[in-house]
């Protein structure tokens, strides 16, 4: 029979797809013989059952309490038992990590007679039973209930008035239970559930269902995570950090997860209870202060903390709690860090013998890489600072202040930079989160929402500015000295140092940027960067060539590792004054008058090539032969019927006017394009293969490869070819004659492509394009947000490449394509060369290299790196 539930002593960290990240890493610290607090874990089948069928599946509410009774007998009390009640927590926990996204409730079995016998147990403390209690309500209520967590907190900032959570009294608490008693029945219609196993079981279910709350579902979007998987669900014996002074509860991290620096970094909160300390209810103290407060606690906090990263080869975050002197843990996981940590800690690691140099290689990503290339702020100028706060996840963000997350969705979606500024951030403001540049909060530290939800997500995020006033309400902060800022007054935020400043100020290039173009590495991050990009290098198969058709961005291309140009495109050439010499082609009306405008164009063409040989020294250039349709180049046809109708067109512009409407195509994307043009205007594709031929011969060393867009036959290829070798031949000029592959008929017919065609170049934008049918352009605005919430895609086809549609297509062209030349050259060139998930992909379907953009090269060799040392990719999320 299938078993749903495991005791925190029978399960381990590898069983994450079943107990969750929490549920697997508790089992864990249970097993090392770590001190925490007895309990089980409900699978994610459990849950996945549940949210399919409706109903929890069959025996596990045996199951369940087989573990809950194996549990009581384990602490001596019952749940819920009037005299001595056991409590528990029901705690969410999926495979992978999403702060705050789920709900957990704490001190499930309170009620209106267990609340006696646990401030009896607790000697005494009325005060901490009811506030327990209160707690209770008030989690219960929101998550399981779905009442409206404002009330709670209204309730509770009105007995407040002013003072802090710590001045009530028993007695004010007691009444505190009362009121949010009263909401419930007025928000329900029923009284708070009293019976002890009621709220287990309703809990149980409001945390499989949590894993559909929106929230939950928009962050998964955003971090990429599966929406099938499901949530565990954790039931724990509770511990109590609100008992009083020698009380308490924190989080840390086992190195700084904004430096990767080794030492003490968290945050601690004297008598309070689980989510205070993220909350920002009360401000924390530094974890060093904890040594201070209860050394013995600190003392052997800190060696479990040695013995987690021994052991998990990692930096580890934890939650712990403190009751009466005695240490509880409570979660640990490999924790997020900021990109610049994650190639500093695995450098470090490696230095201290945990992990390889390969491992190394698996634990930063392209996408943490290409963090590390963004700008950062000049230091140029005069930079008006209004304050400093935590620098909680680095980067440069310049926008507009805004207040709420509705508003900054609105701003960012008429196309405005906007800085959502906050008290603090909950949940609820994950889209906001989103939509702003960066993010900046007065309250809460590196470990507050704002700053894990933001380091994950690599959104720029400065928190803690405790010297800021912010009010929502008033739609203003302000900071020392009388500065004042209201919605919509531009401000720069500094994620790397915690400065915020007042206006707009510039940004420069990244250190790494600066590594990259050839400065020496000096700084402990660019030594990191460079270390594990040499071991990346020096294992990758695939490699790696740039998209890139002038001379400046080739010669960048190189700096950055680009072993050749897998795409050159020469209709760029065909821009600027040069539109002149198009228009004279189109409107040729002889024979002579055509050659007599291809022969224009020609100069330019080759002394663009020479200047990109001249770049790339010897390494192959791809030229691919012009690929749009011609009424591209030319003027637009309202601003030449204008022109017309009021009497001002000259001749040509009458001709044109004519040119422009014989040319216009109901689909340009599957209209007179790419080869295509090569057939039906004699003379085009024989002036510019002339052209690189004749940029070749003054180029020594010069490896043109030569390549036809859109072929879908391999007739259309060799008819183009014929022409092209002739051309070579005559100039003595060696170079390869091949195809792009994208469409699905050229995929299809490989086997026979390949007979005309050197090399395959696949070109996925069209070839993603036409194999689901649908044209960027009008679709991407037009419904694919439906389409990501509807989950029929994951992720656009044009960011990751689509593995079981067009990468089928790839794959069945690779095989075919080889089987009838067995040394044909494979790359790809479209956009998804410089994507790490798509660059797996073509290492696994055995391409020969990828092409990106000059500034994702970086990117492309790390993951052609990671691609050979990763085989189970899940993880190193
Ligand atoms: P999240 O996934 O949002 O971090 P958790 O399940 O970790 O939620 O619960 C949040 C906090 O509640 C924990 O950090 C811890 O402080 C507190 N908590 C959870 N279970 C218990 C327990 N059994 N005893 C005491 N505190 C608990
Ligand atoms: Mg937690
Ligand atoms: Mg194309």
């Amino acid at each position: 029979m299938a078993k749903f539930v495991y005791d925190f002593t029978e399960g381990n960290r590898d069983l994450k797809d079943l107990l969750g990240g929490k549920g697997a890493n508790l089992a864990e610290m249970t097993n090392l013989g770590l001190p925490v607090p007895p309990g089980f874990t409900i699978t994610s089948e459990a849950c996945r059952h549940y949210l399919a069928e409706g109903s929890v599946p069959e025996g596990l509410e045996r199951e369940i309490a087989d573990h809950l009774s194996a549990l009581e007998s384990a602490m001596g009390k019952k749940l819920g038992q009037a005299d001595d009640p056991l409590l528990v927590s029901v705690r969410s926990g999926a495979k992978f990590s999403m702060p705050g996204m789920m709900e957990t409730v704490l001190n499930i079995g309170l009620n209106d007679e267990s609340v006696h016998g646990l401030a009896k147990q607790a000697g005494g403390n009325d005060r901490f039973a009811w506030d327990s209690y209160r707690r209770l309500i008030q989690m219960f209520g929101k998550t399981v209930q779905d009442i409206d967590g404002e009330l709670f907190e209204h309730a509770l900032e009105k007995l407040k008035n002013g003072r802090q959570d710590t001045d009530l009294t028993a007695q004010e608490l007691q009444g505190l239970v009362e009121t949010y008693k009263g909401i419930v029945r007025e928000q329900t219609g029923k009284d708070f559930p009293a019976d002890p196993r009621d709220q287990l079981r309703l809990a149980v279910m409001a945390v499989f269902d949590s894993w559909n709350a929106p929230r939950a579902i928009l962050y998964r979007r955003q971090e990429r995570i599966p929406a099938d998987l499901g949530t565990a669900v954790n039931i724990v014996a509770m511990v109590f950090g609100n008992l009083g002074d020698d009380s308490g509860t924190g989080v840390a991290f086992t190195r700084d997860p904004g430096s990767g620096r080794q030492g003490i970094y968290g945050d601690y909160l004297q008598n309070a209870q689980g989510e205070d300390v993220v909350a920002g209810i009360r401000n924390t103290v530094p974890l060093q202060d904890l040594e201070r407060i209860d050394k013995g606690s600190y003392d052997e906090l800190l060696s479990i903390m040695e013995t987690l990263e021994t052991h998990y080869r990692d930096l580890c975050d934890i939650e712990f709690t403190i009751e009466r002197g005695k240490l509880w843990m409570l979660q640990t996981r490999v924790g997020k860090r900021t990109a610049a940590a994650a190639f500093r800690i695995a450098v470090q690691l490696v230095d201290q013998g945990l992990i390889t140099l390969d491992e190394a290689v698996t634990r930063v990503s392209g996408d943490q890489l290409a963090q590390l290339m963004f700008p950062r702020f000049s230091q140029e100028g005069d930079r008006k600072t209004i304050t400093k706060g935590m620098n909680a996840s680095p980067g440069a963000a310049v926008g507009k202040v805004v207040f709420t997350s509705e508003r900054a969705v609105e701003l960012a979606g008429q196309g405005e930079d906007v800085i959502l500024v906050r008290r603090e951030t909950n949940p609820d403001d994950l889209s906001g989160m989103i939509a702003a540049r960066g993010v900046l909060t007065s309250r809460g530290g590196k470990t507050s929402h704002a700053a894990v939800v933001a380091r994950g997500m690599g959104k720029t995020c400065v928190c803690g500015a405790e010297e800021l006033e912010v009010s929502s309400s008033q739609k203003r902060f302000t900071a020392p000295g009388g500065i004042e800022v209201r919605e919509g007054d531009v401000i720069s935020i500094d994620g790397s140092t915690g400065e915020v400043f007042l206006g707009e100020v510039p940004v420069v290039d990244s250190v790494v940027v600066e590594y990259f173009e050839g400065a020496q590495p000096d700084d402990e991050l660019v030594k990191a960067v460079d270390r594990i990009m040499a071991h990346a290098d020096s294992v990758r198969r695939l490699g790696v060539r740039a998209n890139a058709d002038n001379a400046e961005d080739s010669a960048r291309a190189r700096r950055f590792g680009a072993q050749g140009i897998g795409l050159c495109r020469t209709e760029h050439m065909f821009l600027g004054e040069r539109r002149q010499l198009v228009e004279d082609l189109v409107l040729a009306a002889s024979k002579q008058e055509r050659q007599a405008a291809l022969d224009a164009l020609e100069p330019h063409q080759k002394s663009d090539f020479i200047g990109i040989f001249r770049a790339m020294e010897g390494l192959p250039v791809t030229i691919r032969l012009i690929d749009p349709p011609l009424h591209e180049f030319l003027p637009d046809l309202v601003a030449l019927s204008v022109k017309a109708a009021t009497g001002e067109a000259t001749d040509k512009d009458r001709a044109l006017l004519a040119a422009v409407k014989r040319l216009h195509e109901q689909n340009p994307m599957l209209g007179l394009r790419g080869v295509r043009l090569g057939l039906v205007i004699p003379g085009l594709f024989a002036m510019q293969v002339r052209a690189i031929a004749e940029a070749a011969r003054e180029v020594p060393g010069a490896r043109p490869e030569i390549m036809i867009p859109l072929v879908a036959a391999v007739q259309e290829l060799e008819a183009v070819r014929e022409e092209a070798v002739k051309i070579l031949r005559a100039t003595g000029v060696d170079a390869l004659v091949g195809t792009m592959i994208e469409t699905p008929r050229a995929a299809l017919t490989a086997g026979q492509v390949a007979e005309a065609a050197e090399f395959f170049s696949f070109g996925t934008n069209d070839l993603t394009q036409m194999t689901w049918g649908f044209s960027r352009d009008d679709v991407e605005a037009a419904f694919f947000s439906r389409y990501l919430e509807l989950g029929i895609f994951g992720v656009s086809p044009f960011e990751t490449l689509d593995r079981d549609g067009v990468g089928r297509l790839v794959r069945i062209a690779v095989e075919e394509g080889r089987a009838t030349r067995p040394g044909l050259k494979l790359g790809i060139c479209g956009e998804h060369g410089g994507d790490p998930d798509s660059v797996h992909f073509c290492h696994e379907a055995g391409l020969d290299y990828v092409s990106c953009s000059p500034f994702r090269i970086p990117v492309a060799r790390l993951e052609a790196g990671r691609a050979v040392l990763t085989h189970n990719d899940s993880d190193t999320r």
